[in-house]
């Protein structure tokens, strides 16, 4: 059996994704902020280090795959810290114990947020690596505009971009290890059941783009791509961010491919 270990385990996709492959007979070592094998906290570099460091001695040093699910919606700074830097560092934390594998793969959670209007300057920062100059950004963008602001679709275009950059460099394609990205489409979790909830808040989420294909999704189909990606059958899928989207990438971008 393979090794996963896989963030954001106690909720929604991630909690999915563990749940499916514990099924089929796989290694989970979950990590969140409590309620899961390691409790740590993405937002701070010592939290991403020390859950990075727990996991990969519960798993005895080889890790077959790292999930990259935990993230958040709030349009706040923390929403940078845990969603770009707390993938990204974790990831590049388990490094080691992902070349010990002998199919090592990673994959992470974007959105089709992503496509949305981003602050150019923070989606610089965070790829910059420059997390002090990327948070203080993200807090003027949450001053200015409390409700409505671009920290969350800024975070998802950022970590996109950060996959698509690294998965070649002798780090990660180099080293035999495939980097990818899924970007889901409205699907019902915990993160979404408030605004889903109510007529007003569903005709909120449908009103920027309706989804083309079969409307909102459960974590099931998210789970099944994730699991795929990190599979012993995926060899060449490399850097790419796949919209399970009911097609909604299709509309915004169009031919753009
Ligand atoms: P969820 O809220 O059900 O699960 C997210 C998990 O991340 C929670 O268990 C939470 O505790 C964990 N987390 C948050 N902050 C953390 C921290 N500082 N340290 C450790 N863990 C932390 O949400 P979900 O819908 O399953 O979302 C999973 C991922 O999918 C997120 O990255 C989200 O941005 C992305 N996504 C979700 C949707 C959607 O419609 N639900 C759409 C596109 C992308």
């Amino acid at each position: 059996s393979r090794t996963y270990v896989i963030t954001g385990a106690a909720s929604g996709i991630g909690k999915v994704t563990a749940e499916i492959l514990r099924e089929r007979g796989e290694t989970v070592i979950g990590v969140d902020l409590k309620g899961v094998d390691v409790a740590g906290d993405l937002s701070s570099h010592e939290g991403r280090r020390a859950a990075a460091g727990e996991a990969a001695q519960l798993a005895g040093g080889t890790v077959d795959a790292v999930i990259a699910c935990a993230g958040l919606s709030v349009m706040k700074p923390v929403t940078v810290a845990v969603n770009f830097f707390g993938m990204a560092e974790f990831l590049e934390a388990l490094l080691p114990a992902l070349g010990r594998s002998e199919a090592p793969r990673a994959a992470l959670v974007s959105s089709m947020a992503s496509l949305q209007p981003v602050s150019t300057a923070l989606v610089d920062a965070m790829l910059a690596g420059d997390e002090e100059q990327a948070l203080s950004l993200a807090g003027s963008l949450a001053e200015a505009s409390p409700e409505s602001n671009p920290i969350y679709s800024s975070s998802k275009r950022a970590i996109s971009r950060w996959v698509r950059r690294e998965a070649p460099t002798a780090a990660w394609g180099g080293a035999g290890i495939s980097l990818n990205a899924v970007a889901p489409g409205t699907v019902v979790t915990p993160m979404t059941k408030d605004l889903l909830a109510s007529e007003q808040g569903r005709a909120m989420t449908d009103a920027y783009v309706p989804m083309p294909l079969n409307s909102h999704q459960g974590a099931e189909s998210i789970a099944h791509l994730l699991i795929w990606l990190t599979s012993v059958e995926n060899t060449h899928c490399a850097g790419q961010t796949i919209y399970c989207d009911g097609g909604v990438d299709t509309v915004l971008r169009g031919d753009d491919v």
